[in-house]
């Protein structure tokens, strides 16, 4: 047997550790995940009731166009139904993007630290990535990311807020990188966590598409909307990139419970207004503990928080881990003292920072 080259040796996604394994391990009764930045309020109501009525419906293949979830979000962004790109996931229409765009002749270019899947799609096409670090502040040098751009250059990744740091780029910084990025090069704007954004400054890009017909929206049902385990990710982008990319879709790539419950969870606007509320409050009270104990934390429009602790991420993970929290270490993301934390509810918060101190306490002291 003998598997493609780019694949040999490549390292398997690793996901945040799952509680039930975190309790049998530790002997603990409560574990709280604040790893994976989903929705610690779950999903709508109205998301399990469209699940139940949905469960009758499960003999039958989905709807392989997904029609009534591309109308429906067709209409939310004021966009033809024929600009949108259903994925498993946004991580799906990501690899859809590397496997119609991406050959060993050409190159992309990313971020660094950001998001692992835009690499790691590319590699397995055989696809050089040129990875551009981000300025102190934590933004996309999208200045030196123009400057890599060639003839062979097919898409730009513009992770935006990034993940893992938070940081968002302004309208202004975006729309000018757009303008000079030549017509032969994809942007991808990666959007995942665009329902948790309140900055003024954040650009709107769905009104650049008719501006700018390489430019790709990404959203996603997993971060806010509180669907991660139902898989539903897409695309916005024109017409002629997402009627490219369709042929290397996998015919049913979304389910029928998925579909029904993305539709619902469209439907409830407050839901989602409620939790980018709770969130906001949330955070700032996770970024106060930290910076009360004079850390830097990566300014976040996000549901997640970075911070820079000066303690081996891996260290700081594993002790937490002991007390029943699942955090992220900063060391498989880019940031070897950093530690990632997506923040819960205001419970899982406060009960986060009552063992903080001494976790922080005695592994000051070990390090002294
Ligand atoms: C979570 C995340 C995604 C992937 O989300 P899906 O669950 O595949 O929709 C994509 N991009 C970024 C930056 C993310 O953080």
């Amino acid at each position: 047997m003998i598997t493609k080259k780019q694949i040999q040796g490549l390292p398997a996604y690793a996901p945040g550790k799952p509680i039930e394994d975190v309790k049998r391990e530790f002997n603990l009764t409560n574990v709280v995940k604040m790893a994976s930045n989903e929705n610690p309020y779950g999903a709508s109501p109205k998301v399990a009731e469209a699940i139940t009525a949905a469960a009758t419906e499960t003999a039958v293949y989905p709807d392989g166009y997904g029609t009534q979830l591309r109308h429906a979000l067709a209409e939310k962004h004021s966009v033809s139904e024929k600009q949108i790109i259903l994925g498993n996931g946004s991580d799906e229409v990501i690899q859809f993007l590397c496997r119609s765009y991406l050959t060993a002749e050409t190159n992309t270019i990313m971020a660094t630290p950001s998001f692992s899947q835009y690499k790691l799609n590319a590699t397995i096409e055989g696809t050089t990535t040129i990875e551009v670090p981000v300025r102190a502040d934590g933004s996309h040098d999208l200045d030196a990311m123009l400057h890599q751009v060639n003839e062979q250059t097919r898409i730009i990744w513009v992770c935006n807020p990034n993940n893992p740091n938070g940081v968002a780029i302004d309208k202004e910084t975006f729309f000018s990188f757009l303008k000079a990025v030549p017509d032969h090069c994809l942007v991808v704007s990666d959007e995942a966590y665009f329902e948790y954004v309140e900055d003024d400054a954040y650009p709107d890009t769905i009104s650049l598409l008719d501006q700018f017909p390489q430019l790709v929206i990404l959203r996603t049902f997993s971060k806010a909307y509180g669907l991660a385990g139902l898989r539903i990710g897409y695309g916005i982008t024109s017409e002629t990139i997402a009627q490219a990319v369709d042929p290397v879709r996998p015919p049913f790539n979304n389910n029928v419970i998925g579909h029904a419950a993305a539709l619902a969870a469209l439907k409830d606007e407050a839901f989602i207004q409620s939790c980018r509320q709770k969130n906001r409050e949330e955070r700032e009270k996770i970024r106060a503990f930290f910076e009360e104990r004079g850390m830097f934390v990566y300014p976040s429009e996000t549901n997640f928080l970075l911070i820079e602790t000066g303690i081996p991420g891996n260290k700081l993970f594993q002790a937490f881990l002991e007390k029943g929290f699942i955090l992220r270490s900063g060391e498989a993301l880019g940031y070897p003292t950093g530690i990632r934390i997506s923040i819960g509810s205001a419970v899982e918060n406060k009960a986060f920072l009552e063992v903080a101190p001494s976790v922080f306490d005695s592994l000051s002291n070990e390090m002294r």
